[in-house]
């Protein structure tokens, strides 16, 4: 397996991590062939997980639109309520099966360490999860949420306090542990074998939707869409189809609220310098001193600076299209889904259908496009509420706040 995607990849850390990651290649290889192994993670994913999840033909929004033939993959619909899951599972089953007693990770948002907990709590590992004391301080229905699964949380209090540095304290921890710890990454990212492990884990997406698709229309889609923030959702959808070159598959990234440095996520669109940051080589937003720079997005998922070595290579090759969307289009296309659908797009998922909505009145009514709502928008009540219905939700918050002082 190549440890390289074109000039991408590679696997960029110190001495004392290369036994943990050599160990962690031949596992994956071992495993990943393993018949026994890939039926117990079939079981996970069809009782666990509730796989196969649904393509849904948006009929509505076909009509409403008058071009191509909308389909919707519902990520949503999976057990904690979006993609992360299919890989900390896949992760989390390894592990356990190479005999580790504990996995870490690190988690921004919140999301990753969500699945991760919940994936070690079925499993019966131990869970420690990595946080800026940013995060927590802002993200605390998911800090319960990852307590709820037994998860302890370590908050993470150097440099800016956020996901960065819980991705540092967490590569650190991990030195000193590895012999029975296995740290889950959460993306399409890190060091060699990550990039290719999480593809693994999150290709069947792509797969489910090629046999639903041939099933409903038979034939392939023209077009497959899906956000990126790192990338694990957008590589497992498009996985199955890059050798077929006819399917355009295009990834939506971070367009935040403007184009200065700071305002957005736009990695690839942004022609954005290639660097060596957390193990591997990609594109990052950063400085011409290598720093990297803040990034701003209203969904938590796709604000990562950098994103995963195998789309950065797939965007030089021309094979993978990349666009943005704003906040605010996001907003709007969450808002319609909701009304024309009766989905709750994720706030990450709604950039992939802000960029559909743009481009499937452009396509004749024979083609295909399918959307990939990697998640349901349920954990983003209180950025959309604020944002739709500020004075209702200030009034309840207080309300809250109130009640809870009493
Ligand atoms: C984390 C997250 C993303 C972004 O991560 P990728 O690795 O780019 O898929 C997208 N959608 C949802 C719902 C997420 O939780």
């Amino acid at each position: 397996m190549p440890k390289y995607f074109g000039q991408y990849g590679g696997q960029y850390v110190g001495e004392v991590l290369k036994p943990a990651l050599d160990e962690l290649t031949k596992a994956f290889q071992k495993y990943s062939k393993d018949k026994k192994f890939l039926m117990e993670y079939q079981d996970l994913l069809a009782n666990y997980v509730g796989r196969p999840t649904p393509l849904l033909f948006a009929e509505n929004m076909t009509k409403d639109l008058g071009g191509a033939r909308v389909y919707i993959k519902l990520e949503g619909l999976a057990n904690t309520g979006a993609h992360k899951i299919n890989n900390a599972l896949g992760q989390v089953l390894l592990a356990k099966r190479i005999g580790k007693k504990t996995v870490i990770a690190e988690t921004g948002a919140g999301q990753h360490g969500v699945a991760t907990a919940a994936a070690a709590a079925r499993l019966g590992l131990n869970c420690e999860i990595f946080m800026g004391m940013v995060d927590v301080a802002r993200q605390q229905p998911n800090v319960f949420l990852m307590k709820q699964y037994g998860a302890k949380i370590h908050v993470v209090t150097d440099g800016t306090k956020t996901l960065k540095d819980a991705v540092n304290a967490c590569l650190k921890h991990w030195t000193s542990c590895f012999q029975d710890t296995h740290y889950v990454i959460g993306s399409a990212l890190g060091p060699y074998p990550y990039p290719d492990m999480v593809r693994f884990f999150q290709s069947i997406i792509g797969r489910e939707i090629k046999k639903q698709i041939q099933q409903k229309e038979n034939k392939l889609p023209d077009v497959l869409i899906a956000c990126c923030g790192g990338g694990s959702n957008s590589i497992g959808m498009f996985t199955p189809f890059i050798k077929d070159k006819k399917v355009r598959l295009i990834a939506v990234e971070a367009g935040g609220i403007g184009n200065k440095p700071g305002q957005h996520a736009i990695r690839i669109s942004s022609d954005s310098p290639a660097g060596i940051i957390e193990g591997y080589k990609s594109r990052f937003l950063q400085t011409a001193d290598g720093q990297v720079l803040p990034t701003h997005s209203i969904s938590a998922g796709l604000d990562y600076a950098g994103i995963g070595p195998e789309l950065a290579d797939l965007a030089e090759k021309g094979r993978v299209e990349f666009t943005s969307a704003r906040d605010l289009e996001a907003l709007s296309a969450y808002q319609y889904m909701a009304r024309t659908e009766g989905l709750l797009f994720a706030m990450e998922s709604a950039h992939a259908a802000a960029a559909a909505l743009k481009i499937i009145p452009k396509l004749s009514k024979n083609k295909i496009v399918v959307i990939n709502m990697s998640g349901r928008g349920d954990k983003d009540i209180f950025i959309t509420a604020a944002e739709l219905y500020k004075k209702e939700w200030t009034e309840f918050l207080g309300q809250e706040i109130k009640r809870l002082c009493d």
